[in-house]
């Protein structure tokens, strides 16, 4: 199990060293949302351009610790290129995967949900929630992303 742990944290020092899609997109027409989390002094700020339902570019902006940074970065890859609502699904899922820790440090199953799968680098993350505190981390360009989606909404 260690080994596992080990390639983890080399994926999310590697995202967190080189951030992907790291920037901005002209606003207007892209949707802009930022996200902060007091607990950790974490900020993001998500860029997304969705053209006919499909999310065809995504920049992130931020600073923070490691797992929030690079959560975001590979929520940019996770995303690029699918649709709204392929999206929604992988937000799921990750939530899913950030829920079922929090369930099992309750003493509840760890089975893993088969939903989580294919969720690629992001699964590297799931070792940091059995420290609740970081779930926060985790979860905060999930956050903004859907912020994101409600500007679409309002659009
Ligand atoms: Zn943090």
């Amino acid at each position: 199990m260690s080994g596992l742990e080990d390639l983890y944290r080399e994926i999310i020092l590697d995202h967190y060293r080189n951030p992907r899609n790291q920037g901005e997109l002209e606003v207007p027409p892209a949707v802009m949302a930022e996200g902060f989390n007091p607990l950790c002094g974490d900020e993001i700020k998500v860029h997304i351009q969705v053209d006919d339902g499909v999310i065809v570019d995504i920049k992130f902006d931020g600073q923070g610790c490691s797992i929030s940074q690079s959560s975001a970065s590979m929520m940019t890859t996770a995303i690029t290129g699918k649709t709204l609502e392929e999206v929604e699904g992988i937000i799921y899922s990750f939530k899913q995967l950030m829920s079922i820790h929090e369930k099992s440090l309750e003493g509840g199953s760890e089975t893993v949900d088969s939903s989580t799968t294919g969720l690629g680098d992001l699964q590297a993350l799931q070792g940091v929630v059995k420290f609740p505190v970081r779930i926060k981390c985790a979860t905060l360009g999930w956050n903004t992303l859907e912020q994101c989606f409600e500007e679409l909404d309002e659009n």
